[in-house]
């Protein structure tokens, strides 16, 4: 008996059997806007390694950090990156064929020109919005292995996707870490690893463009990411007309295509992030001829007269208090 306590012991020095999972939580601010880690696990580091992974990003992908990748491209307009940014831009590059061009990170001059960027703001002249455009168009981008290429005229901007990618690599270093639950909101970018400790589905509500202290609804997953994009997030009033930050590439303006807010669900964060900037722009009804042709993701919608649209996929796992329209596959 005495023998079986102290192997148990033993095993339990090396497992770790004596600490219970835990929940551990931390808000931090980085790429510009407040994040939230909920961790449920034993690990004294995971939660650590985790804020880590977040500034290794943050450091990489921020255009204003004179130490990163995307500040080297947009100042030397010629530049080796790491294997890693080029993947992403390789991403972000199909995303934008993907969707004829609605998302495009070469947009940088544009939201620099309305002070989205600075928070400056300022309504430009049609002029300047022109000039602006001729440096825009993700087909300027030459990207050759790692070696990427842009004109004098182009700059990048990850804003759109970079969240979504940061908490994809949230994700894994957590799971490396043995962590089998946990909850991670990025600015409102939501990731859901695994589930709930009591083994029920997180619940991830979606915010009401109209009050961001109420909820449209929420929906119900496990492993999944779950992304909003909404004209509510930044934005500036004058003269009674509304400017936010989410810029169509084909006009040079903040994207008028009937939408207040698309909520992306899909296993990863950078695709759900890329197609709900790129869905925010292209509007309700080629984002859901998108849905139907490609798949690959789920989405939730309120339009500008505040009606709701939800893709079939979520049907069961949508709940909501309003009334609201289910698009289906066979629906034209
Ligand atoms: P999100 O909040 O993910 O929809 O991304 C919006 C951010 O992406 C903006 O603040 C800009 O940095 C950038 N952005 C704006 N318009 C676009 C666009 N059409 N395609 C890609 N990125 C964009
Ligand atoms: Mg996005």
């Amino acid at each position: 008996m005495r023998k079986l306590f102290i192997a148990a012991a033993v095993v339990c020095m090396i497992a770790g059997c004596a600490r219970t999972v835990r929940e551990q939580s931390e808000t931090l601010f980085a790429m510009d806007t407040v994040m939230d880690l909920k961790v449920y696990s034993n690990s004294d580091t995971a939660l650590s390694d985790a804020h880590a992974e977040i500034m290794r990003l943050d450091a990489l992908l921020d255009r204003g950090d004179s130490a990163g990748d995307i500040y080297r491209i947009n100042t030397e307009k010629t530049a080796v990156v790491s294997s890693e940014t080029a993947d992403i831009l390789r991403t972000a590059i199909a995303t934008s064929e993907e969707t004829d061009g609605a998302f495009d990170i070469t947009t940088a001059p544009l939201s620099d020109l309305w002070g989205f960027y600075n928070l400056d703001f300022r309504i430009p002249t049609d002029g300047e919005i022109l000039s602006a455009l001729d440096g825009v168009g993700y087909q300027k981008i030459q990207l050759t292995e790692n070696t990427i290429t842009i004109p004098e005229n182009t700059a990048i901007d990850l804003g759109g996707i970079a969240k979504g990618y940061a908490s994809d690599r949230v994700v894994d270093v957590l799971r490396a870490s043995g962590v089998s639950s946990a909850i991670i909101s990025l600015g409102g970018n939501v990731h859901a690893l695994g589930s709930r400790t009591d083994g029920r589905d997180w619940s991830v509500g979606i915010t009401d463009p109209d009050d961001k202290n109420r909820l449209i609804g929420t929906v119900n997953v496990r492993d999944k990411a779950v992304i909003t994009s909404g004209s509510y997030q930044r934005f500036f009033e004058r003269d009674g007309v509304t400017y936010h930050h989410i810029i169509d590439p084909a006009t040079g303006k903040s994207a008028a295509s009937g939408l207040k807010s698309v909520t992306v669900i899909a296993d990863s964060g950078i695709r759900a992030d890329s197609l709900s900037t790129a869905l925010f722009v292209m509007g309700l009804d080629k984002s859901a001829e998108l849905w139907r042709k490609n798949g690959g993701f789920d989405a939730v919608f309120v339009t500008d007269g505040g009606s709701v649209y939800i893709t079939d996929g979520i049907r069961g796992a949508f709940k909501s208090s309003h009334d609201y329209s289910i698009i289906s596959l066979s629906d034209k």
